[in-house]
């Protein structure tokens, strides 16, 4: 990208700075990536739209993201334009039972939202660490409960920039799946109709599924959740145990032992290692029990043939 897209760019995002080079190991969970070329951070739908119709008209490659927990990003970083929609882009407000996020609003704090307002239904969503816009993107879910059984609108910019609204059924939602990833739709924001409820039964509902993930899932490690998208009718985890890979490892990187859907970055691991895990990991398996198991995680940027 030239100075001059730069300054553009820029000039579209005051108050906030573009950066150049910056390092991505610090916006995403597996705390692994190269520096973007650009980084922009969205403060407001005029600016996001502004920006995405600047980078088409000079046709410079670019990539939105939330808070990176389902991005594995190359060491050698990213060509084009990181979108951060993020911290700057979170404001949440409870219209009744009805709750109307920014994108770039944690599902963390969405859900404290809700139990504070006494509305359940988002009690699933609590201990997902993303944004509600790429957990639209990717209709993340947990213990029985999906996004797609939430969200009943979301307002979302076209790759020009241009806004469209669609509601919850127009969404196409399937499993990790949703009309934005295929159709290029960024989430401006979302709104979810929950119901009333106690507070103390969210709480004890939220805590319950909280510690469950704390006893089954590698937390203390940095990771993207489970690496891969559950097979029909079977479990990743399951058949990584059963092929004998609890503990493999390629250089920092290693499939959890307390939960083998997990690869985690267990010693300052490069993205390269953990992208060759994932692809022993899918060799080995498909070896012993046929099934080739399809990442859930996002690649980015360039990665080493394997
Ligand atoms: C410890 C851990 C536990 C997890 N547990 C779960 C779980 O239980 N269930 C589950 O489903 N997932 C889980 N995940 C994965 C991840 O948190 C979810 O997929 C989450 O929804 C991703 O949101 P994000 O903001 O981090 O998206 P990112 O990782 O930043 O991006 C993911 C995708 O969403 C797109 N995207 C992001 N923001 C927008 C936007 N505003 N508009 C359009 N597209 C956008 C990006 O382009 C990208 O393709 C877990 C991850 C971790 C690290």
């Amino acid at each position: 990208m030239t100075q001059e897209m730069i300054d553009t760019l820029r000039q579209i995002s005051a108050p906030y700075d573009v950066w150049t080079d910056e390092l991505m190991q610090g916006h995403t969970t597996f705390r692994v990536g190269g520096p973007a070329d650009v980084f922009v951070e969205i403060g407001s739908e005029e600016q996001f739209s502004k920006v995405l119709a600047y980078l088409k008209a000079q046709k410079q490659p670019y990539f939105v993201f939330g808070n990176g927990s389902n991005l594995l990003v190359s060491d050698k970083g990213v060509k084009g334009c990181m979108i951060h929609v993020g911290n700057q882009f979170q404001e949440i407000r409870v219209e009744g039972e009805t709750i109307i996020a920014r994108a770039g609003a944690k599902l963390s704090k969405v859900a404290a939202v809700a139990a504070e307002h006494a509305l359940g239904g988002m009690e699933f969503a609590a201990g997902i660490p993303g944004t509600i816009g790429g957990a639209v993107y990717m209709n993340a879910g947990a213990y029985d409960g999906e996004m797609a059984q939430i969200v009943t609108s979301v307002r979302a910019l076209n790759y020009s920039g241009e806004p469209v609204v669609f509601r919850g059924e127009e969404m196409n939602f399937g499993y990790r799946k949703s009309r934005l990833k295929k159709e290029a739709l960024y989430a401006v924001e979302v709104t979810l109709r929950l119901h009333p409820a106690d507070r103390e039964e969210i709480k004890a509902k939220t805590d319950d599924l909280q510690k469950r993930r704390k006893e089954k899932q590698p937390l203390e490690y940095p990771s993207a959740g489970s690496t891969f998208k559950r097979p029909e009718g079977n479990f990743a985890g399951k058949l990584i145990q059963e092929a004998g890979l609890a503990g493999a490892s390629i250089g920092g990187a290693e499939v959890s032992e307390k939960h083998c859907g997990f690869i985690i970055n267990r010693k300052h691991a490069s993205a390269s290692d953990i992208r060759a895990l994932i692809t022993l990991v899918q060799e080995k398996v498909r070896a012993n029990s046929g099934v080739m198991l399809e990442p859930e995680v996002i690649f980015l940027g360039e990665f080493p043939k394997a």
